[in-house]
């Protein structure tokens, strides 16, 4: 590998070994909108959670595919369920739904 004098800092590698296509194939089936996000972040800007706690479906998603389900759940913890999020995706997608089938695929071992 050639050494450019620099490189990431560990928290910011991503092993795509780690990546769980198994889970991710789980939820696109239950889910196929998972694949149709586009990380506007429109359901973050307007997430009640996120006023009080680190919390965006958008970053879930994205660290899903990135091989942190850990993370994502981390990041889904704070959510109530509100729904705000499903009123502004442009894509339409049923967050609430998306939020709870992503809950309940990553939770189980
Ligand atoms: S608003 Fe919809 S398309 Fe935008 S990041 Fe959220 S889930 Fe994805
Ligand atoms: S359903 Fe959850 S993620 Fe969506 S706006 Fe409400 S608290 Fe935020």
């Amino acid at each position: 590998m050639v050494d450019f004098g620099f490189g990431l800092v560990p928290s910011s590698r991503i092993n795509l070994d780690l990546f769980d296509k198994g889970k991710y194939e789980e939820l696109a089936a239950l889910e196929p909108d998972v694949r149709i996000c586009m990380a506007c972040g429109s359901c973050t800007a307007v997430c009640t959670a996120g006023k009080f706690e680190p919390t965006s479906l958008r970053e879930a998603i994205e660290d899903i595919k990135n091989a942190r389900a850990d993370k994502a759940l981390q990041m889904l913890e704070p959510c109530q369920l509100c729904g705000k999020c499903s009123m502004v995706c442009p894509r339409g997608i049923n967050t609430r739904h998306l939020i709870l089938s992503i809950n309940k695929i990553y939770s189980e071992k």
